[in-house]
């Protein structure tokens, strides 16, 4: 009868190895395996038991214990033509794990050679994941079930800090779904109080709230809602004073303004800091969205000033007793700002960077249009440094 260590050997030398240095290059691509066209890196799979993995591991690993490996590895890698690496502490069960794969049809497994041991003694960054309480799995249940989430992409939403501007139209539906995702920190900037008027679509605030300040009532809701989010309460209106402080401490920003002083300010502000923006407008019966990735790569598509260089003349902008919205359509808008959010701390999917998303109400139909970054833009072609900040005149748009 074949000794362990014989079938060992004999299934490493029908398995292909790759080293840890082969493995961090092929993991330097930007382009995740799931992806369309150009080079994607492979899937690269943590097979060690929990208490292993939570001691660290290899950046940008999934995580699937190897008791559960056949079971699960078709939700995460439905295309068996897809590369996938996989490691283990000293490399043993990743090698015996690829042999399985092979088996199930998958044709492009290797194993890591060495192991995670091997990729710290080579001096390579690893990652600690951050434990979830028994409550948070619970809560967070239908997040971990996603392989795209997972047990990890949890622990970054909760990590994550995100500011909402405006608690109004759009910053309702935007802030409910952050807060209940579990984003950790969610800020709130709005100057304004609760108004019987906005209660046809403000969906954070009540009657029992009228004439409080806003985003007193929003952190009220958002808290009841998740107690895991500190909601942050920032009750004042932006301005070139305040703006770099107040989005200093934030990832991203999701914008709800209703005044295009703010959105021009935001703009030029996230740029010089590197934040991204999503952004939405409304009005009447339609809804724009789209998201600012800031940077000079590519990826990083447009920013606002691209498309809209200069603010309208205050005179040509309708005043706000005018303008009517149907209640419904914030609703919409402000949640898909909060999934763009969610995708961009997760790193899954794509974003609508360089593309505006319109939504008809009326005819309840979706365009997308192609936005072109301006390599002229007077903005985002500086360098962050030189970036100057203006406060416009004021004057009312119809956002909210
Ligand atoms: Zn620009």
């Amino acid at each position: 009868m074949a000794s362990f260590s014989d079938i060992l050997s004999q299934v490493k030398r029908s398995i292909r190895e790759v080293s840890v240095d082969e493995t961090k290059a092929s993991m330097q691509s930007p382009r995740p395996s799931g992806s369309d066209g150009g080079e994607r890196r492979p899937v690269l799979i943590d097979v060690r038991e929990r208490d292993e993995y939570e001691q660290g591991f290899v950046p940008r690993a999934e995580w699937i214990p190897r008791g559960f490996l056949e079971m699960k590895i078709e939700d995460l890698v439905p295309d068996r033509g897809t590369e996938v690496i996989l490691y283990c502490a000293g490399g043993n069960r990743s090698a015996l794990a690829a042999r399985s794969l092979e088996e199930l049809g998958y044709t492009k497994v290797t194993s890591m050679a060495g192991g995670f041991r091997a990729w710290k003694q080579a001096g390579h960054a690893f990652d600690r994941p951050r434990t979830l309480t028994a409550e948070q799995v619970k809560r967070y249940s239908r997040h971990i079930m996603l392989p795209e989430v997972g047990e990890l992409g949890q622990g970054k939403l909760l990590d994550a800090k995100v500011l909402c501007l405006g608690a109004g139209g759009l910053g309702s539906p935007s802030s409910l779904y952050l807060a209940a995702a579990g984003v950790g920190t969610l800020g709130m900037v709005d100057d304004d109080v609760v108004d019987e008027s906005n209660l046809q679509r403000q969906v954070l605030h009540n009657v029992e709230r009228l004439g409080m300040p806003k985003v007193e009532s929003a952190r009220m809701t958002l808290q009841l809602l998740n107690p895991d989010v500190k909601v942050v309460a920032h009750q004042t209106r932006l301005n070139s004073e305040n703006i770099m402080e107040i989005l200093a401490g934030y990832d991203l920003v999701v914008d709800g303004a209703d005044n295009f002083p703010t959105r021009y300010l935001l703009n030029d502000a996230a740029l010089k800091l590197g934040k991204p923006v999503v952004h939405a407008s409304i009005f009447r019966f339609e809804g724009q969205v789209t998201t600012f990735l800031p940077g000079s790569t590519p990826e990083s598509g447009p920013c606002y000033r691209c498309l809209y260089p200069d603010p309208p003349p205050p005179g040509m902008a309708p005043s706000c007793q005018e303008a009517g919205v149907l209640g419904v359509l914030p609703g919409i808008i402000g949640t898909l700002q909060a999934n763009e959010a969610l995708k961009i701390i997760l790193g899954a999917g794509q974003t609508l960077s360089g593309r505006l998303l319109v939504f008809d109400a009326l005819a309840t139909k979706f365009r997308t249009m192609k936005l072109r970054k301006d390599p002229e833009c007077r903005v985002c072609s500086k360098q962050p440094e030189d970036i100057e900040l203006i406060d416009y005149e004021e004057f009312c748009s119809l956002a909210r």
